[in-house]
């Protein structure tokens, strides 16, 4: 299996030892924030990266094709507002490479990375009951102990590789879209495959075809998806932003995904705007005569773009709603089905039984391939976390807590695991938004409540059964009558795409300013359904 791991950059580092106050899980969007927020408040830190960059996401989603579905003027940090005015997104939703490049330059900025180490997993986070401290262990042999630690581990950040029989045989490449190496993948003259057809899929497919000597594309589920709405920027859209970045980011905050829709009027007189990406309008889509008729959209969208009626019907999904599934955001997508080198295989008519050394096996017959791509997402929102072996109090294992679905307080502290934050975690909008307006509401959180309980002299911060009950049945509650929740919805929102996992929706429905309202209301409440104890 290739990996873009390609020996750490701080390959042969001795092992640590450190005592600091905050250890930070992840050197994501998130876990840079983190560094930046906690380091002016003068606390001791040590960043803990898997990777060997910083980037999360960006770093290790690199497959061809692969960009942001949401405006990228909107898909940035808010925290820096000169950079705000000086960074150019070339275009209107990002390619990959450009958001990594964006995120790098903010660690150069604002010298975040010298406070991670690199290439180093964290294996193990355990809670001393008596010392209030969490004993934090790397596959690397560091050992340290923190007051608090703050899981940035992402939420789409643990692969998933299906149990498939025989897939430890294949003797050809096999890649996962989400640790696609950094040298690329050849695939000239090559006969490659594709498992997959979320969006990670959707937005490679186009280009793995037009690479490879043939690709044939294993599809078990057709998926809802759009036209991108990518452009060059317009610098007359751009200006305007920029003029008004601090409105954007209010309108970001209070809105239901946190993207503004801010629009301006165009040379022609016309309002204008960058629209709101795959989280577009999702809550119009639970009125099921809406809902009806964006599925015949759909599907003549489909039909007016794919020459053979056959392919075209095999991707036309019938039999679950728009919006259960994340939208996809596509670029020349269907038209890759005209192709004379592109082969679908719909698995509906007889599904993948084995993979071989040399392809794989369906009830319809064998299909032999050089090259095999995992476009088989993720272990979403609760993988990140239960891959770590993390016991709280008493050392009971969260994911032994998580198994009948995960729960935690406003999706940020889960009761019984004090003094750990888990930033954009399950019961927050996290997934349902623009994340990065959802990651600096949970970092400026954290960072609130570190102050407090540093000026308070509070030991531990946790929650009750309680408040973590009631806040479940809440996410509950806005989820239903949603399609998320529809019966006929398999998604990875509801762990659906994962064997075994207990079938629970996770992120919050509610919308992103009504969450953030919320828990300014808690914390004016004094921490309302929190529980701050002891003196340190
Ligand atoms: P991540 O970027 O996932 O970073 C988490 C980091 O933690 C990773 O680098 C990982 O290696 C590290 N880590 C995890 N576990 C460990 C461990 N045990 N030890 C050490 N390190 C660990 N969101 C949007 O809002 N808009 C988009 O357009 C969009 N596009 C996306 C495209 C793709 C292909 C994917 C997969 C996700 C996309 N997302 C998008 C969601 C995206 O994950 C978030 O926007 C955001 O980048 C998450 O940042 P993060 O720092 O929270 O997590
Ligand atoms: P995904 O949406 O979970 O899609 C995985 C695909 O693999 C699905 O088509 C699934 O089919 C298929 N699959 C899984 N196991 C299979 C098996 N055993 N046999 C056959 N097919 C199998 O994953 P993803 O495409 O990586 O996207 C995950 C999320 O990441 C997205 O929803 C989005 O939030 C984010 N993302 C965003 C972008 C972007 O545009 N910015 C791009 C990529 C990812 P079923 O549907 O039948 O389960």
């Amino acid at each position: 299996m290739s990996s873009s791991s390609n020996g750490s950059a701080q390959a042969g580092r001795t092992p640590e030892r450190l005592d600091v106050d905050v250890v930070i899980v992840g050197a994501g969007i998130a876990g840079l924030y983190a560094v930046h927020r906690f380091r002016a408040l003068g606390l001791s830190l040590r960043g803990i990266e898997a990777g060997d960059e910083v980037g999360g996401t960006w770093y290790w989603n690199r497959y061809p094709g692969c960009r942001c579905d949401v405006p990228t003027v909107e898909y940035s940090y808010s925290f820096d507002e000169e950079l705000e005015q000086e960074w150019s997104f070339p275009e209107t939703m990002s390619a990959q490479p450009e958001i990594e490049k964006y995120v790098n330059h903010v660690a150069d900025r604002h010298d975040l990375r010298r406070e991670f180490v690199f290439g180093t997993r964290v294996t193990s986070a355990v809670f001393d009951d008596d010392a209030n401290r969490w004993m934090v262990e790397t596959d690397r042999g560091d050992q340290y102990v923190a007051t608090w630690c703050v899981m940035a581990t992402g939420s789409l950040s643990a692969p998933n590789f299906p149990q498939i029989p025989g897939i430890d045989t294949f003797t050809g490449d096999m890649v996962h879209t989400g640790l696609w190496p950094r040298e690329g993948v050849d695939l000239q003259g090559k006969r490659v495959g594709i498992i997959g057809t979320g969006s990670s899929g959707i937005q490679s497919i186009p280009h793995l075809a037009a690479a490879a000597e043939h690709l044939t594309i294993f599809q078990r589920t057709p998926n809802y998806a759009v036209p991108a709405a990518v452009t060059p920027t317009d610098p007359n859209f751009e200006a305007q932003i920029k003029q008004n970045y601090r409105k954007v980011r209010d309108m970001q905050r209070t809105s239901a995904i946190g993207i503004s829709g801010f629009t301006h009027v165009g040379p022609d007189g016309q309002e204008q705007g960058l629209g709101f990406g795959a989280l577009a309008g999702f809550s119009a889509l639970s009125d099921p005569e809406l809902n009806k008729s964006m599925q015949q959209f759909f599907a003549d969208l489909v039909r007016s773009r794919v020459n053979d009626p056959e392919i075209a019907d095999a991707l036309i999904p019938t039999d679950y709603p728009v919006g259960c599934k994340r939208l996809v955001v596509e670029i020349d997508y269907f038209e890759t089905y005209n192709r004379d080198n592109v082969t679908l295989v719909d698995l509906r008519k007889g599904g993948i039984e084995a993979i071989t050394p040399t392809g794989v096996t369906t009830a319809q017959g064998e299909f032999d391939v050089d090259v095999l791509v995992f476009a088989t997402g993720f272990d979403a929102m609760t993988g990140p976390l239960t891959r770590i072996d993390i016991r709280g109090r008493g050392g009971r294992t969260l994911a032994d807590k998580w198994a009948g679905g995960p729960r935690a307080y406003l999706g940020l502290v889960s009761e019984g695991f004090p003094n750990m934050f888990l930033i954009t975690g399950p019961g927050s909008p996290s997934v349902l938004s623009n994340m990065i307006v959802s990651i600096e509401q949970h970092v400026d959180f954290v960072t609130d409540t570190i102050t407090y309980m540093r000026a308070n002299g509070t030991a531990t911060i946790d929650t009750t059964d309680d408040a973590e009950e009631s806040w479940a049945e809440h996410v509950n509650e806005v989820a239903i009558g949603t399609p998320f929740t529809a019966p006929s919805c398999n998604s990875w929102y509801l762990g659906a795409n994962i064997e075994g996992k207990t079938r629970v929706f996770m992120p919050y429905v509610g919308g992103v300013g009504r969450y953030r309202e919320t828990c300014d209301e808690v914390v004016r409440d004094g921490y309302r359904g929190f529980e701050l104890a002891g003196s340190r």
